[in-house]
């Protein structure tokens, strides 16, 4: 009697201590949270041979954990369903939206880091947008896929679980927001859709910041450009966006593409010139008095790399014009419509396009 006793009581100890042991190890675990925006990782296909054809935004965010259980190796998982939409019809609406929930997570003490899943088609956007806006140093990193999870060889999984990892991890704290694919870890502000079809989608025309593999981080350089927890832009004072319309220059150009995005009601005009920034002779008036109107004009490039020489192509200072410096079109959009939330100086706009 006394012995059984004993027995039960050093067995009761023994399964306590275990308790105890294993609670340890998951609050060990950083707290990550995925919040879900739709996207091909979010993607079905009518067969498993559909890796290119396919509707995005099916899949709920709980399936989407559900479908990798190594995450809960990793970190304490919980998810959230902000949108379920394809990346291509985001609106300046759901950016601030976005922004505004994962500030407010940001903020929390019990959360470690977020994970965005979104489309490939305008994660660069989203991206740049909440290193402008977010206050925080913790990571925020976008992930994405391009087969969907339907598909043979789906590499929605293998991003998930590598994007868990960086937004679990201190290292990848303080380095602006993320954007994690096909084991790379790149800057939100610069990486860009470069590839569709193939997975290697994302590129950074100054390289990844470093790598994921098997469940490790692996850094190479920081970005320099100010964001985040230093960024002077805040979404708790940002509630719209001003319009800001790209014009694409081609060798046959009409002042109405211009002139139209300024009767829409464009505040600035991202003219994604040619060559380096250029633009054709014939179209300098029409923007010039866009210009003498209050239209800001920021000269981009439809070319991938490289960056914009001020004062090159065209006299910038005299114009009183902008350059988007090494921003693609979409990028330079995003930045005006940020920095048009706080100054209509086209100096001022100038300086925030040299430092973001
Ligand atoms: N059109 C899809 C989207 O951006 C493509 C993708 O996710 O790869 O939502």
């Amino acid at each position: 009697m006394h012995y059984q006793r004993t027995f039960k009581n050093l067995v009761a100890g023994f399964a306590l201590a275990a308790w105890a042991v294993l609670a340890a190890a998951q609050t060990a675990k950083p707290n990550v949270v995925i919040l879900a925006t739709g996207g091909t990782i979010a993607g079905a296909g009518a067969t498993t041979a559909n890796s290119a054809s396919y509707a995005a935004a099916k899949v709920p965010v709980d399936k989407l954990i559900a479908g990798v259980p190594e995450l809960k190796d990793v970190a304490n998982v919980t998810g959230e369903q902000v949108f379920q939409i394809a990346s291509e019809a985001f609106t300046n609406e759901k950016l601030v939206q976005l922004a505004k929930r994962v500030a407010q997570l940001a903020a929390q003490p019990g959360v470690d880091g977020i994970v965005i899943t979104h489309g490939t088609d305008t994660a660069e956007e989203t991206a740049y947008f909440l290193s402008l806006v977010v206050h925080t140093d913790k990571p925020i990193v976008l992930v994405a896929s391009m087969r969907p999870s339907t598909s043979m060889s789906a590499d929605g999984m293998l991003n998930l679980y590598d994007a868990v990892v960086v937004a679990g991890d201190k290292a990848s704290r303080g380095k602006g927001t993320l954007l994690v694919m096909n084991d790379e870890i790149h800057s939100g502000r610069e990486a860009t859709k470069r590839v569709n079809i193939k997975t290697n989608a994302f590129y950074s025309q100054w390289g990844p910041l470093g790598m994921v593999v098997e469940g490790k981080t692996y850094w190479f350089r920081n970005p320099v450009k100010t964001h985040t927890s230093q960024s002077e832009f805040d979404i708790a004072n940002i509630d719209t966006l001003p319009m800001v319309q790209i014009v694409y220059a081609t060798g046959q150009m009409y002042p109405e593409m211009y002139e139209g995005a300024m009767k829409l009601g464009a505040k600035a005009i991202i003219h994604a010139g040619t060559g380096n920034g250029s633009v054709a002779n014939y179209m300098v008036d029409t923007m010039r008095g866009m210009r003498a109107k209050g239209v800001q004009i920021i000269r981009s490039a439809r070319v991938p790399d490289g960056f914009v020489l001020r004062n090159g192509e065209q006299p910038d200072d005299k114009y009183d014009w902008v350059v988007a410096h090494d921003l693609n079109p979409q990028k330079a959009r995003i930045l005006a419509a940020v920095a048009l939330t706080k100054t209509n100086d086209a100096k001022e706009l100038q300086r925030i396009f040299w430092q973001y």
